[in-house]
């Protein structure tokens, strides 16, 4: 395409959520976009735990991207990992090509963050790609098949010992779905281990669960998970993570199956351009989200750090990642078109959602709280309306309703390669 079309070329590195957004914005705009990603694949990450703990499986909450693009003709997609960016020559270097711009996107996204101790990671691995959800479910479910077999009881209680660090959204969900699992799934299915025995611990540093949540919705999360026999460690730092379980300030727990849930890392975008960055590695951008010294790069996302018109950091959430694809994607249509830039970029928060596991959810919106039955329903109607593509709506609509009168999860597949 570069030397082929006259037309202004637009890099979109990055095809989650702000990236999407952006590349779909740009859709009527006289520029050609080539956008780019490692997988083939854009991922709706709020779900992703639903894939690790087998209440779905990856095709339900993953799509190609070039099908979702396939209608938008301004738009090419390059399956490529960036590696780097000539400020100079204007080119993004990637492991296959590079590609010439005239104006980038950064939307690369964040990752998850062991504090400096990144030997941690195999260990308690974290949740970002389909990939890592289907590693942790492996591991989950294993552990079950493995204390079914083992005959010391010390080892047996290892393996059906579950900790989850970080009391967050992601932790708290994946708490409440491994003590589903443990307590309703699989009840009936093993001979020798009564699963519901199972011990799962969750991990905060912090004084309560869902820090970004208003208290009374952290009491209740942390009601909810006690009663469904989740154990709760509140002001705890885990201080190392081996092979066989996770050492505390002041303690230790023997687990098999550890999960990290806690901090989270910008992508490298901030070194390839050398841009000033925040402690987690987020590039400090200008008002209208370029990036300072380079107008015609632009930070979006988790990758960007971005403050309010109230001086407030925006989340690094779904809803902010695509209202500032959009929001830079309107900046570069005004510059074609000669026409002065939109006001500075303004985050709408349309409010914070956490399900803790059937029937218990919680949501605020507003001055509006819901919890219960309510708040679950909310919760599922929402997910299910964000997703891409009505299969996939009608898919993980019908699972959650099976689940939901049965205790049933399908996607339990798992096996031992032959070595
Ligand atoms: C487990 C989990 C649960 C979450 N739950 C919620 C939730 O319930 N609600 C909510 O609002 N938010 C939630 N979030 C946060 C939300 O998913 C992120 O804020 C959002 O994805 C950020 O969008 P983004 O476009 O900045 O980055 P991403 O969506 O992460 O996209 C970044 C993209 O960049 C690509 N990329 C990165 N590096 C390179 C490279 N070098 N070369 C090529 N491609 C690259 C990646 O492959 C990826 O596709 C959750 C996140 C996680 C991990």
């Amino acid at each position: 395409m570069a030397g082929q079309s006259q037309r202004p070329q637009v890099v979109i590195v990055g095809a989650g959520f702000g990236g999407l957004s952006a590349s779909k914005a740009l859709a009527k705009v006289g520029v050609d976009v080539a956008l780019v990603d490692a997988y083939n694949h854009h991922c709706f990450q709020p779900l992703l735990y639903q894939v690790a703990t087998a209440a779905l499986s990856p095709a339900d909450v993953a799509w190609p991207i070039r099908a979702i693009l396939r209608a938008q003709k301004n738009v090419r997609v390059i399956m490529a990992r960036v590696t780097g960016v000539d400020l100079e020559m204007r080119r993004v270097r990637t492991n296959e090509i590079d590609l010439p711009y005239d104006y980038l996107v950064l939307a690369t996204g964040s990752t998850h963050s062991y504090f400096g101790h990144d030997e941690w990671a195999p260990f308690a691995p974290g949740l970002k790609h389909i990939a890592d959800a289907t590693e942790i479910r492996r591991r989950f479910l294993l552990a079950f098949e493995r204390a079914e077999v083992v005959e010391l009881e010390a080892e047996r209680a290892r393996l059906l010992t579950f900790v989850i660090v970080g009391g967050g959204a992601t932790g708290v969900e994946m708490a409440g779905a491994i003590a589903e699992v443990a307590q309703r799934t699989l009840r009936h299915d093993f001979r020798r281990i009564d699963p519901r025995n199972s011990r799962i611990v969750l991990i905060e540093a912090g004084p309560r669960l869902l820090p970004s949540f208003p208290q009374a919705l952290s009491h209740y999360a942390e009601r909810s998970l006690r009663g469904m026999g989740v154990e709760i460690l509140l002001n705890c730092k885990v201080t190392g993570c081996d092979a066989q379980g996770v050492s505390l300030d002041g303690g230790r727990i023997e687990a098999a199956t550890v999960m990290w849930a806690a901090g989270v890392v910008a992508s490298p975008a901030a070194q390839w351009i050398g841009a000033a960055h925040d402690r987690a590695g987020r590039i400090k951008v200008n008002p209208d989200l370029s990036v300072p010294g380079h107008r015609e790069i632009f930070a979006i996302g988790d990758t960007a750090a971005v403050v309010d018109r109230d001086g407030k950091p925006v989340p690094g959430i779904a809803p902010a990642a695509k209202q500032m694809g959009i929001y830079a994607a309107k900046v570069i249509a005004a510059r074609m078109r000669g026409e002065p830039p939109p006001p500075p970029f303004a985050y709408h928060h349309l409010g914070d959602l956490a399900t803790i596991g059937r029937k218990s959810a919680v949501v605020k919106l507003g001055f509006l709280q819901l919890t219960g039955l309510l708040g679950w329903l909310f919760w599922s109607a929402v997910h299910i309306y964000f997703l891409i593509g009505l299969r996939n709506r009608f898919v993980v609509a019908l699972n959650w309703l099976w689940s939901y009168l049965t205790f049933q999860r399908g996607a339990r597949l798992i096996g031992i390669a032959p070595r």
